[in-house]
């Protein structure tokens, strides 16, 4: 219920000018995005690669609706990757990038022509690129873009969400030889139609897509901070064989940093996801929705008088 109400004010621009303008704002922002420029971006890599993890940058925005938006995004990604080609991070860090932040939501061969770009720069800085998934209206469309993309550049990854019903289908249509996926619980409000609504349903489709990736012949990215999906990665690697070059853990900036390194510690490959921009209003509320805990952090800013 509280989930919900939350996901529904990540698309009200009334709540966005509220929470933006409240004064304690920016220090929540701060504890789950690196930062606003490209600069804070490559920093907070620095310090993570040093202390052994790898990451994925993620530029905030989504749902353009104007092409030169769409453009300014691409930009901003082909920078970044310039900037990351020569402090030599890669191919420590590579990127995740939203094709609703590259023109899918009205124009489909836009966002496929910005992000096959923005693959070709990851190509030639010598990494790669991983495209987030977003609500459920758009998997088809994301999937085919990956499958064209794939032709060129096969390392490129996707996003597969555990809460969907046909994410069992994909796992098994992606599970194969080169093919990179990120399999994660999904963050955004879905219809009982097509997702699983309980924790519990949604849980046992993780592990069921965790199965058919870890024992398939593709590269596996476990995307969560769950202990309890951890721990059966951690169980699946050892019964499948999967040393750290075959498969990775994936946490989001922030969030469980000694978990992390804990397991990076222990040998795993772990990834962090570092968001950095302006736009991080969607960002956090998903955020939000995700950890009642947040929310009391969150609350105890926006009505602080400081
Ligand atoms: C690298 C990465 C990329 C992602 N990309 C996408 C994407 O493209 N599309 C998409 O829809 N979603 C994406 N997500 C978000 C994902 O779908 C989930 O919404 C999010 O990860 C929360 O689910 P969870 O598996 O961590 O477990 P949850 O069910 O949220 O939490 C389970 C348990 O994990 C522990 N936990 C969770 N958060 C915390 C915390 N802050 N502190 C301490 N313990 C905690 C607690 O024990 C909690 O009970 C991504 C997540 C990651 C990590």
């Amino acid at each position: 219920m509280l989930r919900s109400v939350i996901l529904a004010a990540s698309r009200s621009s009334q709540v966005e000018r509220l929470v933006a303008t409240a004064p304690y704002t920016r220090d929540v922002v701060r504890r789950f995005v690196a930062g606003a420029a490209t600069d804070d971006a490559l920093r907070a890599t620095r310090g993570l690669v040093d202390d052994g993890l790898a990451v994925t940058l993620d530029h905030l925005g989504e749902d353009t609706v104007r092409p030169e938006q769409a453009t300014a995004t691409r930009d901003e990604y082909l920078k970044l990757l310039r900037m990351l080609g020569a402090a030599g991070l890669t191919p420590a860090a590579e990127v995740s990038v939203k094709l609703s932040a590259l023109g899918q939501k009205f124009d489909e061969q836009l966002a496929y022509d910005n992000a096959r770009a923005i693959c070709a720069a990851a190509d030639a800085a010598g990494t790669t690129v991983t495209l987030d998934m977003e609500d459920h209206t758009t998997t088809d469309s994301t999937l085919e873009v990956l499958s064209r993309l794939r032709k060129d550049f096969p390392s490129t990854g996707a996003v597969l969400q555990a809460y969907l019903r046909r994410t069992e289908s994909d796992c098994r249509e992606l599970s194969s030889a080169g093919s990179r996926v990120r399999l994660c619980k999904g963050a955004y409000k879905e219809p009982e139609s097509v997702a699983y609504q309980s924790a519990r349903e949604v849980d046992k489709s993780y592990v069921r897509c965790m199965n058919i990736l870890m024992s398939g012949d593709g590269y596996p990215m476990l995307a969560t901070h769950d202990p309890r999906m951890i721990a059966i990665g951690e169980d699946r690697a050892r019964w499948f064989d999967r040393g750290p070059e075959r498969f990775e853990f994936q946490m989001l900036y922030g969030i469980r940093p000694d978990e992390q390194a804990r397991l990076a510690g222990e040998g795993y490959t772990v990834r962090t996801y570092v968001p950095y921009g302006d736009e991080w209003y969607g960002y956090l509320m998903r955020r939000l929705a995700e950890r009642p805990a947040n929310l009391v952090f969150f609350g105890r800013a926006l009505i602080s008088k400081k």
